[in-house]
């Protein structure tokens, strides 16, 4: 069978995370988005943990709320602020994992992303102790990500550099980008959101499918090792121009740079504040190819845009999060089950008798890759136009013009 998986996300118990953000809300939202499996985030936070347990348990790694089935999961920052994402394949795994690292961390009990005072081999050697899969978190990103820091997984992960078996490809870059760099040809790409909110705009904005028997934890990790005929099918997410920090740009006037401009003036704005990095030179950086080598187990990689910004876009509202965005965004989810379908599947003349015409026809200017995208870079999401509509408002992706609201959270 295929099912969609949100592999990365943050409770409530994370920094700068929507109160909303609870396992039935999670729950309410992820088959609306066609999303089956959700990774719990969070885990080895104790209330989060105690929440976890009420699901129904039909194995040792598989937890069942509604419809959606989850996955134990962690996001935790070494000691050299690189993200990685770990998956368990059990409580009594995840529990052990926390004991042992009990002691490097103070914000295990006040953080649902927490620190660690290890390397990212010490760490990987702990989640392969229990058995757990792990890997870099957004990969390519100019904070807290392995290639920030890192120009390889050995420097990362030393000896357990062949343990890793995925890499999270973030916002900003897409399977192309990943594969211009030879030492990731080898590993699993998972696309994931890394929802701070259960919003549709933000949960399962980009995803993975998956070839699997069950949707339950060993078949999703057997597909992520690309064992027993299981294994990825379509990564899913954003056009990597949507992305904070695709191209190189200041992080506080949000001016862009090409790399040499950028490299010239020492990666120092004319504002006199820094230029980050964005992940499209990174890449470049690190490059093997110049042209991407695809092997032969990659998944299509298909472009994504939040069904509500295209609504919002149609409609010429300014926020995706606006009560008829909100309605619109309903009526077509209620007639065609879940958002994956009415993006890519229902036909156009089908969604003609549930929706406007002015929102059937930027669902087929989506599809026929018609959208105009303006590179995000700094900090700052990159903003979607439809095509040969002038008078249609510019909807800004960022949290940046969005109203302040529980959905105020990337
Ligand atoms: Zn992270
Ligand atoms: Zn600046």
């Amino acid at each position: 069978m295929i099912v969609n998986a949100d592999l990365h996300i943050h409770s409530r118990y994370s920094g700068a995370t929507s109160k909303e953000m609870t396992l039935e809300r999670i729950a309410y939202w992820a088959p609306r988005k066609g999303i089956k499996i959700m990774a719990t985030g969070d885990c080895l936070h104790k209330e989060w943990m105690k929440e976890i347990r009420k699901c129904i348990q039909i194995d040792e790694g598989t937890f069942v709320l509604g419809e959606t089935r989850f996955i134990l999961s962690v996001e935790v920052e070494d000691q050299q602020r690189v993200h990685h994402l770990i998956y368990f394949p059990s409580l009594s795994a995840a529990e052990s994992f926390r004991e042992q690292i009990r002691s490097r961390s103070k914000n295990l009990d006040t953080d649902g992303r927490p620190n660690i005072a290890l390397r990212g081999e010490d760490i990987a050697a702990i989640a392969k102790g229990v058995d757990a899969l792990i890997g870099p978190a957004h990969a390519f990103t100019p904070w807290t990500s392995l290639y920030a820091y890192y120009t390889s997984l050995n420097e990362c992960y030393g000896e357990l550099a062949e343990y890793i078996s995925f890499v999270e490809l973030g916002l900003s870059a897409d399977s192309d980008y990943a594969d211009r760099i030879k030492e990731l040809q080898r590993l699993t790409f998972l696309s994931n959101s890394d929802s701070h909110s259960p919003h549709p705009v933000r949960l399962a904005r980009e995803f993975t499918q998956f070839e699997v028997k069950q949707p339950i934890y060993q078949e999703i990790r057997n597909a992520i090792l690309r064992k027993k005929g299981n294994g990825p099918v379509l990564n899913a997410g954003f056009h990597p121009e949507e992305g904070k920090y695709n191209e190189s740009a200041c992080f506080s006037c949000h001016t862009h740079y090409t790399y040499d401009e950028a490299k010239k003036r020492r990666w120092k704005c004319r504002c006199g504040k820094q230029i980050k990095k964005g992940v499209k030179d990174r890449i470049s950086e690190l490059a093997t190819y110049i042209q991407p080598q695809r092997p032969s187990h990659r998944p299509s990689y298909v472009h994504i845009i939040p069904l509500a910004e295209i609504i919002a876009k149609a409609a010429g509202i300014r926020t995706p999060f606006s009560q008829t965005v909100t309605k619109r965004w309903d009526e077509l989810i209620r007639a065609f089950s879940n958002e994956i379908e009415v993006m890519l599947n229902v036909p156009i003349y089908e969604l003609m008798r549930v929706t406007t015409p002015a929102v059937a026809e930027a669902i087929q200017a989506f599809r026929e890759q018609r959208v105009i995208i303006i590179p995000g870079g700094g900090g700052e999401y990159g903003q979607i136009e439809l095509p040969g509509n002038d008078a249609i408002l510019t909807v800004s992706l960022g949290p940046r013009d969005s109203q302040t609201s529980l959905y105020d959270y990337t």
